[in-house]
């Protein structure tokens, strides 16, 4: 559990596919457009990789459940769709912080309802049916993004029409 330089890059597409075929593998007749938009520039970010993993595949996780949520729901007509992307936002050339590595997941799915945006972030919180979902997925994105790495995350998401989340982490 040592930071390590790492290429954000290599993760997300490890397990952008492993979160895909893990719901693929509970119900063959799911289908979803995976579109990976990856800055080959990217630079190697010093973080623990297991942690950022992890956080990422819950990110994924939760993508592709929302748009499963929704195909279930709408059916034939829906396009499932869940699109991964990373870009180096440079340091601004006025002081302030230095350079930032965001990656960007964005699903096409149920959304998040106003009613519960404010408590999604807690422990234990969660929509899913027992066995499906613990709530632990994105507090302990919190503690990794936030409170080991000094990042960010910033979520964007309207019911019924999809969801975005955004983490930054510091280059340096
Ligand atoms: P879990 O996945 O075990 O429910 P998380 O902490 O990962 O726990 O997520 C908490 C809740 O946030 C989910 O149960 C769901 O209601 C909501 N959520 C998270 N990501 C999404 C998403 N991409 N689309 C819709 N709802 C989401
Ligand atoms: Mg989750």
């Amino acid at each position: 559990n040592v930071k390590e330089p790492t290429n954000l890059n290599t993760i997300a597409d490890e397990y952008f596919r492993l979160a895909y075929h893990g719901l693929r593998a509970k119900d063959k007749s799911f289908n979803a457009e995976l579109v990976a938009n990856l800055d080959p520039n990217l630079p190697s970010i010093n973080i623990v990789s297991q942690d950022v993993g992890r956080v990422l595949l819950n990110m994924f996780t939760n993508a592709f459940y929302a748009v499963h949520q929704k195909q279930k729901t709408i059916g034939g007509d829906f396009k499932p769709r869940v699109e991964v992307s990373t870009r180096v936002i440079p340091a601004p050339p006025s002081g302030g912080g230095g350079a930032q590595v965001e990656i960007m997941v964005k699903d096409n799915g149920s959304g998040i309802p106003d009613a519960i945006k404010d408590k999604i972030m807690q422990p234990f919180f969660t929509t899913k049916p027992a066995g499906e979902g613990t709530g632990l997925g994105l507090s302990l994105s919190y503690d990794i993004i936030v409170k080991a790495h000094k990042g960010h995350i910033n979520i964007n998401s309207k019911e019924g029409e999809g969801s975005e989340f955004i983490i930054t982490l510091p280059v340096a």
